[in-house]
């Protein structure tokens, strides 16, 4: 064994004594790609950690360039995501970005307003069941600019496609009218995170096969709001009960 590798399997086993769940921060070797969390509880650590560097201004592993070729020629074998994200296409949301990650490690699934319908259900289901990711997002973000107009809309049908956005925001629909057309901050972000936990809920009412491997304990559903200002993702449990 070279004194590179020696290196190399020290620092594994540092980043491995606190539970095998993560590893250090920062790390240089050449695990490429990254070790991967390998249960729920460990992929959300993964996550939270990375926004937290996201959100101090010190990324380091979607700023890693030294070894994208590496990268390349691993990820192209095949990919291994740790986690599935449904989030909104706003131009502003990264999640590589937000939550610090290289490419091949999360499986992202988006559209405006983050909602759910069927072809979504078939990504969640292809990333669970032939990708076995443990965790699944459904992360929507203050100042939504599609539950604005949702909001804005009202009782009156979008035009053209739009209409299906307010067809899949129906869980909101009594709260967008009681919103009376208003579009302050404050009511648009709670519509955002009604909106969320209304998706995670249509995520387990409308497919079996995630409800069965969301009940089974081995993949986790939660929802998040990500600001955009301070680049927090808050994360919350889903409770399909609530
Ligand atoms: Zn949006």
């Amino acid at each position: 064994m070279t004194l590179r590798h020696k290196i190399i399997v020290v620092f594994v086993l540092i980043a491995t004594a606190g539970g095998g769940t993560y590893w250090l921060t920062g790390y240089s070797g050449e695990a490429v790609p990254r070790p991967r969390p390998v249960d729920p509880e460990g992929a959300l650590v993964e996550l939270r950690t990375g926004n937290s560097r996201f959100v101090t201004c010190r990324r380091t592993v979607s700023t890693d360039t030294r070894h994208d070729a590496d990268l390349r020629h691993a990820t192209a074998k095949g990919q291994h995501p740790f986690a599935t994200i449904l989030c909104c296409s706003d131009s502003r949301i990264c999640p590589e970005f937000i939550f610090d990650q290289q490419p091949g490690s999360l499986f992202e699934v988006r559209n405006a307003g983050n909602v759910v319908d069927d072809d979504v259900l078939g990504s969640l289901e292809y990333a669970v069941e032939h990708l076995h990711v443990s965790l699944v997002v459904v992360m929507g973000h203050k100042g939504c600019g599609a539950i604005k107009a949702v909001v804005e809309a009202g009782d009156t049908p979008l035009h053209d496609h739009l209409g299906i956005l307010q067809t899949r925001m129906s869980g909101i629909h009594k709260q967008v009218l009681e919103s009376n057309h208003r579009l302050d901050a404050e009511v648009v972000d709670r519509l955002v995170e009604e909106n969320a936990r209304q998706q995670a809920l249509a995520v387990v009412r409308d497919s079996p096969a995630l409800r069965t491997a969301i009940k089974s304990g081995g993949v986790r559903l939660m929802y998040g709001i990500y600001d955009m200002e301070t680049g927090v993702v808050k994360f919350f449990n889903f409770d399909s009960s609530s």
